[in-house]
């Protein structure tokens, strides 16, 4: 991701509240996303920002719900997310650029008992932060007003779509107001998006920030081995690295056992997966994040969106089957301001995967390297020495 524009903070006619809590953040320029998205969101158009994590798009959308919630006491502004962790790192911007400024913002997700749901409620939140699942749940039982509500931001659509989310969308929209700024970000468009878009949103700006385009500075190695070749490669690749590596695989059961294996060689990583109890998840981000533990295996919906700098290096265990989780995956390394590398492992069943992927992202892609099919010694022995 780069900030190179000639935009500056200073151009947005923001609270000076907000403009030093930006400064306060370390944010010294807008993003591109930023740059393109805040002036129309500020106007109260409606918006679709096509850009993945990584960009910005936090930001993009919290600083002109800041400036239009400030001081307000009712529930204004809704920002729904498909996952608790991408929803508490909303809810953390938002009170570090909007607590200044009057922003009182709550969190409403499923796996934390209900009452803890009341208490945030109880504080006159003006903003609320929220997964569709347990949103559903205060919709039904009344517990939420909506009437105030004047700013919509779907944040992740793509992946709330995956997440088999779209009919509880649909029936919050229809628990909003008609009138109402709508935003949603997105990392790629799919039909049934657009659709709900185009029904939900009124006269939207587009703005496409490098879509789909992986973060450019993440360096790309694919591997073309064998099943039974992949966790000895692997363990290789744990037992020289020194920075964090977030590895990724296909299904809940896999994290569980790789994290075995793993662990069985006295290299100690975390898991995260959708099957965890809250609990467990947040004290495995919070190793991984803050240095304890440096490894983390993870399934995707588990990992999505998770702000975590410095990831050195992001494995790809089991080859993604949708093209758009390569993108998504890729984008945990090499965020603002940091370089980093991707590392697949591809079988054989894997190619027409691969091959998606290289027409979603062109030519970027790198053509797999061949290891010695069922040897557990890779062929090549390249690939770390390439960087460093
Ligand atoms: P996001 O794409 O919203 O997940 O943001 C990715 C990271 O970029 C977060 O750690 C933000 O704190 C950071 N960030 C957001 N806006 C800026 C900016 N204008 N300058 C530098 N870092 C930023």
């Amino acid at each position: 991701m780069s900030t190179e524009n000639d935009v500056k903070f200073t151009d947005f006619p923001l609270l000076e509240t907000i403009h030093q809590s930006i400064r306060q953040a370390g944010f010294e320029r807008p993003t591109p996303i930023q740059a393109a998205c805040i002036p129309p969101a500020l106007e109260g158009k409606d918006v679709i920002g096509l850009a993945q994590t990584g960009t910005g798009k936090t930001a993009a959308f919290a600083i002109p719900i800041i400036q239009r919630m400030s001081g307000r006491s009712e529930l204004g502004a809704l920002v729904l997310a498909p996952t608790r962790e991408l929803a508490a790192q909303i809810t953390t911007m938002f009170n570090q650029l909007g607590k200044d400024a009057g922003i009182r913002v709550a969190t409403i997700v499923g796996g934390v008992p209900i009452s803890e749901d009341h208490a945030a409620l109880s504080s006159w939140p003006n903003v609320l932060v929220a997964t569709p699942g347990r949103l559903i749940d205060h919709i039904e039982n009344g517990k939420i007003s909506f009437a105030e509500i004047e700013v919509l931001t779907v944040d992740e659509a793509d992946r709330m779509h995956d997440m088999g989310f779209v009919p509880q969308i649909r029936r919050i929209l229809s628990a909003l107001p008609r009138k109402r700024q709508t935003m949603m970000f997105t990392a790629t468009l799919p039909d049934d998006v657009e659709r709900i878009a185009r029904k939900s949103m009124h006269h939207p700006v587009r703005v496409q920030i490098g879509q789909c385009a992986p973060a450019h500075r993440a360096q790309q190695e694919l591997f073309e081995l064998a099943e039974d070749a992949k966790a000895p490669l692997l363990l290789k690749l744990l037992g020289k690295s020194s920075g964090r590596v977030l590895v990724f695989v296909r299904t809940k059961r896999g994290v569980d056992r790789l994290a075995r294996k793993i662990n069985a060689r006295r290299i100690r990583a975390g898991r995260i997966h959708g099957d965890l109890e809250q609990v467990h998840r947040d004290k495995a981000l919070s190793d991984f994040r803050h240095g304890r533990r440096l490894i983390l295996v993870a399934t995707d919906i588990a990992a999505r969106g998770l702000d975590i700098s410095n990831i050195e290096h992001v494995i790809n265990y089991d080859f993604p089957h949708h093209a758009e989780d390569y993108v998504h995956r890729i984008g945990r390394t090499a965020r603002v301001d940091a370089s980093g590398l991707a590392t697949s492992f591809v079988t054989r069943d894997d190619r027409r995967f691969v091959n998606q992927v290289r027409k979603l992202i062109g030519e970027n892609l790198p053509n797999p390297t061949r290891l010695d099919s069922y040897s557990a010694k890779p062929t090549h022995s390249a690939h770390r020495s390439k960087r460093r």
